[in-house]
């Protein structure tokens, strides 16, 4: 039977990820048996993550507590908003109250929900460019149009931001909101200087835009200051989209939307006919994490230090192997860019490189919201061990050499 007849309009909205070929071909060629080093992830590492910590708590909630296994409240368990609430105000230096938060199913479920009511299609909705693939696709899936905006190593460019807001309202199209992830942005790497959100915040009121600040490497910083734009808000702006996914693991699927007022309204009433709750059993135990504090007993004091020598690790080899090539030194986040020679194909060069030396990386490209970024290859030193990222950035380097 021919099922397209039976599609939704909005179907066509709906777009795969490029970067699906890529996993698709690693695993049919680890399914034949080869060993790939895999630089491509999107993970935390699962060994600095206290699994066995999180197991306890696990025993204990489900033992102890009868509603970790039923239905909750589709805005959160109380107890979980009001620790959080606690949390952010000690960790991200600004106050919210338990009733501003909404726990999601990750920071992906929050940006879906808000997305589902602020945008009508044909809205545009303005990102960095390049950009995090999986929001770029939750906004286009509801018919957003995405205007990316240039970044260099101090994050968006805002004098282009405005150049850019100006021509857009001069032909009358509608922006809503502007998409950031201010600190370790995906896939850059790069955090935006504390000059370029101050002028990120005063354009948005000049124009009377949103602000979504994906907040989702807010706690994975090695080192220098990044005041989250939510603190810096002073006429609630800032929407925030939170998560627990690159701290306590991505498999809970806790993350957390922070808006009030009407718009906090109308995502609660979506939510409920969406996913009725986040898992309960996650809420319970990220709830335990932080109220034992956990978060800094093994977050901030063992697993960060670990990431930062991954880091270290990757910014190393690159630099003793590729002395001339261009890279992002990032001081927040799970991924460095590097940029081949003007000109190249970094979706053929991830190709070969997997191929020819068993090295999987993730293509730029994809992250572009325009036809840039065509020698990007974003690279991920959070998940693969020391060892794996000095090995892996030496076949690359034998790769590049080769070629370039
Ligand atoms: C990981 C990530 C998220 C959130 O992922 P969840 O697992 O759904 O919490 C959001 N934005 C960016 C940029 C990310 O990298």
């Amino acid at each position: 039977m021919k099922d397209v007849k039976f599609l939704a309009g909005r179907a066509n909205w709906i777009k795969g990820s490029a970067l699906a070929d890529v996993m698709k071909k690693a695993a049919e060629l680890r399914a034949q048996g080869r060993e790939l080093i895999s630089l491509s992830a999107g993970d935390p590492d699962p060994n600095l993550i206290p699994r066995s910590v999180l197991g306890e708590l696990a025993k204990e909630v489900l033992e102890n507590v009868p509603a970790s296994v039923m239905y909750t409240p589709a805005n959160g368990i109380p107890e979980l908003r009001e620790e959080l609430s606690k949390f952010l105000e000690k960790y991200e230096g600004y106050k919210v109250s338990p009733g501003e938060i909404i726990i999601t199913v990750g920071g992906t479920g929050a940006l879906d929900l808000l997305g589902r009511v602020l945008i009508d299609p044909g809205d545009i909705v303005i990102t960095e460019n390049p950009s995090y693939i999986n929001s770029i696709l939750a906004f286009e899936q509801l018919g957003a149009k995405i205007v990316g905006i240039p970044m260099d190593e101090n994050g968006m460019r805002t004098d282009l931001l405005e150049e850019r807001l100006r021509e857009l309202e001069a032909r009358g199209e509608k922006v809503k909101f502007i998409y950031t992830i201010p600190t370790g942005q995906n896939p850059m790497g790069v955090t935006m200087s504390k000059e370029r959100r101050k002028a990120l915040l005063e354009i948005a009121s000049e124009h009377d835009l949103l602000i979504v600040e994906d907040a989702a490497y807010n706690f994975m910083r090695y080192e220098g200051k990044a005041t989250p734009l939510k603190a810096m808000d002073r006429d609630g702006r800032v929407i925030v989209a939170g998560t627990l996914s690159k701290v306590m693991g991505t498999g809970f699927r806790i993350g957390w939307l922070i808006t009030g007022g009407a718009i906090g309204k109308k995502v609660l009433m979506e939510k409920s006919p969406v996913d009725f709750c986040a898992p309960t059993i996650s809420q319970y135990i990220a709830l335990e994490y932080l109220k034992r504090g956990y978060f800094e007993e093994y977050h901030l004091n063992k697993g960060l230090p670990g990431y930062k020598e991954k880091r270290d690790a990757m910014l190393n080899a690159l630099e003793e192997s590729l002395p001339d090539a261009e890279f992002t030194r990032p001081i927040a986040g799970m991924f460095v860019m590097l940029f081949l020679p003007e000109g190249a194909d970094g979706m053929a060069f991830a190709g070969e490189l997997m191929e020819k030396k068993g090295v999987v990386v993730v293509p730029g490209k994809p992250f572009y919201t325009d036809e840039s970024g065509g020698n990007a290859i974003r690279l991920n030193f959070s998940r693969p061990s020391k060892e794996e990222i000095e090995e892996g950035i030496k076949r690359l380097a034998e790769l590049y050499c080769e070629k370039f």
